[in-house]
């Protein structure tokens, strides 16, 4: 009997190649038009420009396992991630940095001043609760107000002192020029695109790819089943829907360099959008520098039925509806949950990768022992 994926995103298709290589039939189905998930990107017809067709995706490990993974596929091209934002009529640097401190607050410090700077704005809150508290125990309420305040309010639709100070915690704030968004060894785009990476890795000829298939609708017994869609769905929701942020893209075309960069936030509240993405500066290798270009404008709001989930919400009531869902998956037999939307948590690439080639390994070893394979291979509690 073949194995089932369902989902082929990276979750799904790294497990699938493991599978594979261990000479496993397996068929892959997504109910989408394309492989890749969220991650997927394809060459826009009018401009010519590699699109991220679900949001700007840019790779980042310290994950030496998962960095030479990818590297068997696809040419990683090395990218590093630089944003810029738009608060109160200025723009600046993000993460906060030194250059940010200085412009923001008109001085000329260098970084054992504005360490001393920051402290003194800096609310000694000892244990903060929140996402408000922890941003106002970190650099005091005028930086807070500027850049995090309206940004956040926007993107997750609540008020930050709602947010676990966890959200926050994923950006760093430096006292150096160092403006690289993310702080790992590893930073690379594919070079062409993220779907022939998939592509590749799901490329053995005992994988079938079955695009615009719903597992609802597929009448077939397996071996087991590999269920990377939302851990609710799989039970007809039938406890209660798991809470996402769904993202909206408005996508415009203009003549040359609209921005001059890959993204730039809007932090102000009364800005509707929180980020424009312009994607050929994602692929600098490119030779579009001068044509014409495709932004895109990201608006966020509460994911309802039939829309794309993008970011798990995970507060209280959330948790507590999970909790459920993972007692009754641990019940059911002939199911894993695995990714972001299995496990419902927030999950950079690298870390979804990662535990989809842990959860193989785990899987090729059970399967030749003969012995059953669990709900869950991490604890998603
Ligand atoms: N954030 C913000 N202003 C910004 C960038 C980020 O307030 O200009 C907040 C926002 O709440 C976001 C969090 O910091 O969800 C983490 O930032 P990250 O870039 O990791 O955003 P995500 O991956 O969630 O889009």
């Amino acid at each position: 009997m073949r194995y089932c994926i369902v989902g082929a995103g990276f979750s799904g298709a790294v497990v699938a190649r493991s599978l594979a290589d261990e000479g496993h039939h397996v068929l892959v189905i997504d109910e989408r038009k394309h492989i890749g998930g969220n991650c997927y990107t394809e060459r826009d017809a009018k401009t010519g420009v590699m699109t991220h067709c679900y949001g700007p995706h840019i790779f980042h490990t310290a994950d030496e396992r998962v960095w030479n993974y990818l590297r068997r596929f696809s040419t990683m091209t090395s990218y590093v991630h630089k944003v810029r934002a738009v608060a109160k009529g200025a723009v600046y640097s993000l993460p906060i940095n030194l250059l940010t401190i200085n412009q923001f607050f008109g001085k000329t410090m260098g970084p054992t001043e504005a360490r001393a700077f920051i402290e003194k704005k800096a609310m000694p809150i000892r244990e903060p609760r929140n996402f408000e508290e922890q941003a106002l125990c970190m650099f005091g309420e005028e930086l807070y107000l500027a850049f995090f305040r309206g940004y956040t309010h926007k993107q997750w639709g609540l008020d930050p002192a709602q947010l676990p100070a966890s959200i926050l915690k994923r950006l760093p704030m430096r006292f150096d020029y160092d403006d690289s968004y993310f702080a790992h060894p590893h930073q690379a785009i594919p070079k062409r695109g993220y779907t022939e990476l998939v592509a590749s890795i799901l490329a053995m000829p005992n994988v079938e790819v079955r695009l615009g298939a719903r597992f609802e609708d597929i009448n077939e017994l397996f071996a087991h089943v590999v269920y990377t869609g939302q851990i609710d769905r799989y039970f007809d929701f039938k406890l209660g829907r798991l809470g996402y942020r769904t993202l909206d893209f408005e996508a415009f075309r203009a003549k040359g360099d609209f921005q001059g960069t890959a993204v730039l936030n809007y932090c102000d509240g009364d800005v509707p959008y929180t980020r424009i993405t312009e994607h050929k500066h994602l692929a600098p290798w490119e030779k579009h520098r001068f044509d014409d270009t495709i932004c895109y404008r990201e608006f966020s709001r509460a994911c309802g039925p039939g829309d794309i989930p993008y970011y798990p919400i995970r507060l209280v009531d959330e948790q507590r509806i999970l909790n459920r869902y993972i007692e009754l998956a641990r019940a059911t037999a002939g199911v894993s949950f695995i990714g972001r939307l299995g496990t419902y948590r927030y999950l950079d690439m690298d870390v979804t990768i990662g535990e989809a080639l842990n959860a193989a390994d785990q899987m090729v070893k059970l399967i030749s022992a003969g012995r059953m394979l669990p709900a869950f291979f991490v604890d998603p509690s």
